[in-house]
């Protein structure tokens, strides 16, 4: 099942639905991402030998111990465990995304660098070739829907991510409906088609982002679950 729907006490829509604009909800967004990464990470890590002290017991009671958003795993965790492993992994991940997760996937090139353009792989600019290569491999990656949403679910959830995530190039209007339909997405509901080209429509005819939220609410509440 899906998440539910909070208020997101930094900008006051629904959480997630902020970003890329609100840093509160863009961190919310980028830990769809990270949470996956962690958990791939701990098992990747945390089952080869001789690494000392990268138990899963003990990297399960450093997460309960508070997480900061966005904050990444990179670093002096002091589990045994280090930036050069972690990017070993990415890189590995990043080759063959057809075997991973699509949050796998997303949150190794975060961990690697373009040799285009030297920003996080495939989060570039379009039209640089490293990061539009990347970016297109992303596609090639696992969607596994949730139990009990609408097959499809995850799929939307992680277009939704990529252009929130990645939003050169988008338009305003579909940028602003896609940040403001992902707590629905996350919440396990899936748009019809044309309950779909309904909100593109409205999108375009271009109101004030309390009035489009507002419509994104109405015609959410519709979705089937
Ligand atoms: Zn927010
Ligand atoms: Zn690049």
């Amino acid at each position: 099942m899906g998440e539910p729907l909070r208020r997101c006490t930094a900008c006051g829509g629904w959480e997630y639905g902020g970003a890329p604009s609100c840093a509160r909800c863009a961190a919310l967004v980028d830990d769809i991402v990270e949470d996956a990464w962690r958990e791939f990470l701990t098992r990747m890590l945390g089952t080869r030998p001789g690494v000392q002290g990268a138990g899963a017991g003990e990297l399960d009671a450093r997460g309960a111990g508070g997480h900061v958003p966005g904050a990444g795993s990179t670093g002096a965790a002091g589990d045994g465990r280090t930036a050069g492993d972690e990017r070993a992994v990415a890189e590995m991940v990043a080759e063959e995304p057809d075997r991973h997760d699509w949050r796998v996937f997303d949150a190794a090139l975060d961990r690697l660098t373009c040799d285009d353009c030297g920003d996080r792989l495939g989060r570039g600019l379009a039209g640089c070739p490293g990061c539009d290569l990347a970016h297109g491999f992303r596609y090639a990656a696992i969607e596994t829907d949730r139990s009990g949403v609408p097959p499809g679910n995850e799929h939307a959830i992680r277009v939704n991510v990529s252009v929130v995530r990645r939003p050169h190039g988008i338009s305003a209007p579909e940028l602003l409906g896609r940040s403001l339909f992902l707590p629905f997405l996350l919440a396990g509901a899936l748009p019809t088609t044309r309950q779909a080209q309904r909100m593109s429509a409205l999108l375009k005819s271009g109101v004030t982002r309390e009035e489009v939220a507002a419509l994104v609410d109405a015609v959410s509440a519709e979705f089937s679950r």
